[in-house]
């Protein structure tokens, strides 16, 4: 047969998310994409080793700076996203880090929202400032004004998260990358909980999209990983970012001015901060991911309708105060949901028990399906205590503005039967009186 299927972006996301980015004529025919385990490649050439280094010839020459696996992942990933091109990193953090420091040099602010994921608000709040980059907070982030009122000339990205956590609050991605390009600055969004499959948010204006996938990605709770998504497009050579003016007179003549229109903003970031910084994903890590992506669209359809049947039963549980899921009429993010997120909004979800933080203790000490842990998006269900956890150390003041309360629970909502999933909870909250 031939493998046309490996290019072809005319073809559904299921079928994409099982070919895109791989020719097996291109490797020996393996029907699985092969996990290249080595640290490094025969450079062939004098001339040849020239070629890689300048980045004139498209290869491979030590895997700190690219692996043929993880190749493929960065290509499946762009097919998907709907991108111009991906890189995969070691872990969601260095995919979130590695980005920021590409955006931002000293001196310079990035604006994001007070419900990020905890890694993402720490380099933001008190590792970046040390090296002279700044996060800035906004007091609402759905309030527009409220983004309006931080953007001075030093801002060079505003950082959102599609779903936020564990309040699962949805912010109008279009409108804040509004605000953003009338400014010339990029929008970045964190879209771990919703995954390609449920929010694409390059059709919304979004610039750059970070992964942990870690999470719905990988699938199975087995693999630490990260990625970055870049639409292409965007204006980096505007005037507000001189490190990529830089880069372009230094590339241009063997990367190639088209190469660099498209994809400026990655090449950077490989060629710079994964070849230097080193937060290479291993080849074997890519192959756990390709594996998991083979079934995204299918997980995610089981993780959603169970999401849902959860929201729903625990809303009428007398024990519980009030359900955080966008995919309820009576979430204020509902109408917010249908816009942005028509096949559902995530599964993960967060409630707020009437019994408090001893109520929130017994529910965990219940629970035997659920399993106790910080991770997410795993196909197995996880509950876990948000203060005491994901937000520990944390000011009431500033964890309670991310709805995390004594009293809150959040659970990721895994692939069972969700009826199993129901019994579990309602044996947990049922004992809470006793
Ligand atoms: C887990 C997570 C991260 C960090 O990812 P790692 O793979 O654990 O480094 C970042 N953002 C969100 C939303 C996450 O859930």
């Amino acid at each position: 047969m031939s493998y046309e299927a490996y290019n072809d972006e005319k073809l559904g996301f299921t079928t994409r998310q099982l070919h895109a980015g791989y020719n097996p004529a291109e490797h020996h025919r393996s029907k699985a994409v092969p996990i290249y385990q080595t640290a490094a490649f025969e450079l062939g050439d004098f001339e040849r080793c020239i070629r890689l280094f300048n980045y004139s010839e498209e290869g491979h020459s030590y895997v700190r700076f690219s692996n043929p696996t993880n190749a493929v992942l960065e290509k499946r990933l762009a097919s998907l996203e709907g991108g111009a091109e991906a890189l995969a990193l070691a872990s969601g953090m260095a995919a979130i880090s590695n980005t920021f420091l590409n955006i931002a040099v000293a001196g310079d602010e990035i604006i994001a929202v007070n419900t990020l994921y905890g890694g993402s608000t720490t380099l933001l709040n008190s590792i970046l400032p040390d090296y002279g980059i700044v996060g800035k907070f906004v007091e609402d982030e759905n309030d527009i004004e409220s983004y309006k009122k931080l953007i001075t000339d030093k801002t060079k990205a505003i950082y959102i998260e599609s779903l936020g956590n564990p309040g699962m609050n949805i912010i109008d991605i279009e409108a804040v990358a509004n605000l953003a390009h009338e400014n010339g600055i990029p929008l970045i969004v964190d879209n771990t909980f919703a995954t390609p499959y449920l929010l694409r948010p390059f059709e919304h204006g979004a610039d750059i999209v970070c992964y942990s996938a870690t999470k719905y990605l990988a699938g199975h709770g087995t693999t630490i990983a990260g990625a970055v998504v870049e639409k292409g497009g965007f204006n980096w050579l505007n005037g507000k970012f001189p490190q990529f003016e830089k880069f372009y007179d230094e590339y241009k003549d063997t990367i190639g001015k088209e190469a660099l229109d498209k994809s400026i903003f990655t090449k950077r970031l490989r060629i710079r901060y994964l070849t230097d910084f080193g937060s290479h994903l291993s080849p074997q890590n890519a192959f756990n991911l390709l594996q998991g992506i083979e079934t995204l669209s299918l997980r995610m359809r089981e993780h959603i309708a169970n999401a849902q049947k959860v929201a729903e039963f625990l809303e009428g549980h007398k024990e519980v105060l009030s359900v955080a899921y966008p995919g309820l009429k009576s979430s204020k993010y509902n109408e917010l949901a249908k816009k942005y997120f028509p096949k559902g909004p995530g599964a993960i979800l967060s409630i707020r028990l009437k019994g408090g933080l001893s109520a929130a203790q017994k529910v965990l000490g219940e629970v035997k399906l659920f399993d106790y842990m910080v991770n997410v998006g795993d196909a197995k269900s996880l509950i876990v205590h948000s203060a005491t956890s994901t937000h520990f150390g944390q000011s009431k003041e500033k964890r309670e503005k991310a709805g995390v309360y004594d009293d809150t629970l959040r659970l990721s909502i895994g692939i069972e039967d969700a009826e199993d999933l129901i019994v579990d909870l309602k044996h947990a909250l049922d004992s809470i009186e006793g």
